[in-house]
């Protein structure tokens, strides 16, 4: 549908236009006129899907340019979610002058009060921030119109349930509330009772919750070989850029190293670094500096990052959903994708919830060979030399070329160039990544919202000791080795994962020890 007969006004088409959107995305379609009438909204979408635009827009409509308080407030789950989407708020409120700033922890806090007294009319922020700065008296809620909670799911995932009802309390009671998410676990069904009226639910059916775009494909193998196994089929598949998934912080870190020891321009996107690096790495991704970036699910949820060809799931999630978050990051906008995720043998069952949730099966795939993996370097070195050959000046060297030409077969000389680009060498150093804990056996299979999230135990003791309120934001200071919260906000036994992390266990240190 064109976004013309969804009762948006000049400025704002003209802004979409701009900003190279033709059509609304179905959630676009059905939530928009509902928002603008200023009803409250529950909008379920898959990941990708435009759900931003579709808070956004209605808001940057009914701003009023003349009010310089806080009109609109959407909490956000991660600094990187919060920071996309106030960009995306920006870009498309340019024309209409509309101030948006963002707020979240990790970041120097005197600089965002700076950056307040601009007077926005719209703050995106992360939890803990936010309230961080509601505390200061830096941001003041009440004369916020529109509330948005975005990816709820993730929220509640991440422990945020207090954080938000505090938030919400110091917002006006008769706002609009919005709120957005990819799925809708009993949870969130119930902050839409307890702190929206009257709320319309929209939820676009995904036909498949993975697009066909993607060829998902598994590879059973022994944990201790996933490391080999997966960089040989990186030389096979050649990825433009990938996104590698670990379960843990010191996986991702560990596995970064490796993948750079090896020669690969990789490196690790996690809640333990800075701000800045974080926001470092990033920027080297989408500028494909490296190309292969390796996260935790928590840092890479909802990235939105163009032309990410393939995935690997070097370990399978715990959640089946967060498989299909984690897929969602390829195959965006008509393009085609590749997912490769590495099972060890008593992780089966998790493999066939994943495929019972997503209704798909993936493809088994043959380990590459070493054999191959070389054919696959050599291969890419050619592209390589294409390049250098481009990029060198003869004239400058050209004593020693000749002197070289005269001494060698071309046939030599190309070899021995393409073995050099290829630095076969490298793929041969030895990588150890530390075991992690294997998955427990996955229990009465099958429920979608059941399975990993009932018993009460799981996940207890390997969550690591957290640093409370240390630097302000949640999202900053996880230590636990596993960063993914487990189900619910409160658990059967009464205990909320707050204290349960309050309990786990001590973060181990990480190693990648090269041998030789
Ligand atoms: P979600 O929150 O549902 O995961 P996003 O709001 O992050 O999705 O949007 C995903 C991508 O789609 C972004 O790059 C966004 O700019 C783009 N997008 C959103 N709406 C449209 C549209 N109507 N047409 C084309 N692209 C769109
Ligand atoms: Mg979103």
């Amino acid at each position: 549908m064109k976004f013309s007969e969804l009762g948006l006004s000049q400025d704002i088409l003209d802004a979409i236009k701009t900003h190279g959107y033709v059509e609304a995305t179905p959630i676009q379609e059905k939530t928009i006129p509902l928002t603008l009438s200023g009803r409250d909204v529950i909008g379920q979408a898959q990941t990708g899907t435009g759900k931003t635009a579709a808070f956004g827009l209605p808001i940057l409509e009914h701003i009023d340019l003349n009010n310089k308080n806080i009109q609109a407030l959407i909490v956000s789950p991660t600094r990187e979610l919060a920071i996309q989407t106030a960009d995306e708020l920006k870009k498309l409120g340019h024309d209409k002058h509309v101030d948006v700033q963002v707020v979240f922890g990790g970041a120097d806090i005197r600089r965002q009060i700076q950056n307040l007294k601009s007077h926005p009319q719209i703050l995106v922020g992360t939890p803990g921030r936010l309230l961080d700065h509601i505390n200061r008296k830096t941001v003041r809620l009440d004369h916020v119109r529109t509330l948005v909670l975005d990816e709820a799911d993730e929220m509640l995932n991440m422990g945020f349930l207090d954080d938000i009802e505090s938030i919400i309390d110091k917002t006006p009671a008769e706002r609009q509330t919005l709120l957005f998410s990819a799925t809708m676990p009993p949870a969130i069904k119930r902050i839409g009772v307890k702190f929206m009226t009257n709320p319309e639910h929209i939820q676009i059916e995904a036909k498949e919750l993975t697009t066909d775009l993607v060829d998902q494909y598994f590879v059973r193998m022994r944990e201790n070989e996933k490391f080999d196994t997966m960089t040989r089929i990186f030389d096979v598949q050649a990825p433009k850029l990938a996104i590698v998934f670990g379960r843990t912080k010191r996986r991702v870190e560990e596995l970064a190293r490796g993948l750079e020891a090896r020669g690969y321009h990789a490196a690790g996107l996690h809640g333990d670094l800075t701000q800045q690096m974080r926001s470092r790495v990033l920027a080297q991704f989408k500028s494909h500096e490296i190309n292969i970036l390796v996260a935790t699910d928590v840092a890479a949820r909802g990235l939105d990052v163009k032309d990410v060809s393939h995935v690997y799931n070097f370990d399978i999630p715990q959640d089946p959903e967060s498989y299909v978050h984690r897929i969602g990051r390829t195959g965006r906008a008509g393009a085609k994708g590749v997912s490769v995720t590495f099972v060890a043998p008593n992780e089966m069952d998790y493999l066939r919830a994943v495929e019972e949730l997503t209704k798909k099966r993936m493809t088994p795939l043959e380990p590459a060979t070493l054999q191959q993996a070389r054919v696959g370097k050599i291969n890419n070195a050619a592209g390589e030399v294409a390049k250098l050959i481009q990029s060198t000046d003869v004239a400058e060297i050209q004593d020693q070329v000749n002197a070289l030409t005269a001494q060698y077969s071309a046939e030599q000389l190309a070899a021995a160039l393409l073995s050099s680009a290829a630095d076969l060498e490298k793929q041969n150093t030895p990588v150890e990544i530390t075991r992690e804990r294997p998955l427990p056996r996955r229990r009465g299979g099958g429920s979608r919202n059941g399975g990993g999230r009932r018993d009460g135990n799981r996940g207890g003791g390997y969550r690591g000791n957290r640093n409370r309120r240390g630097n302000g934001d949640r999202s900053n200071d996880r230590r636990g080795t596993s960063e993914r919260r487990f189900g619910d906000y409160k658990r059967r036994d009464g205990r909320s994962n707050e204290s349960r992390r309050n309990s786990g266990g001590s973060r181990r240190e990480f190693t990648v020890r090269e041998k030789g």
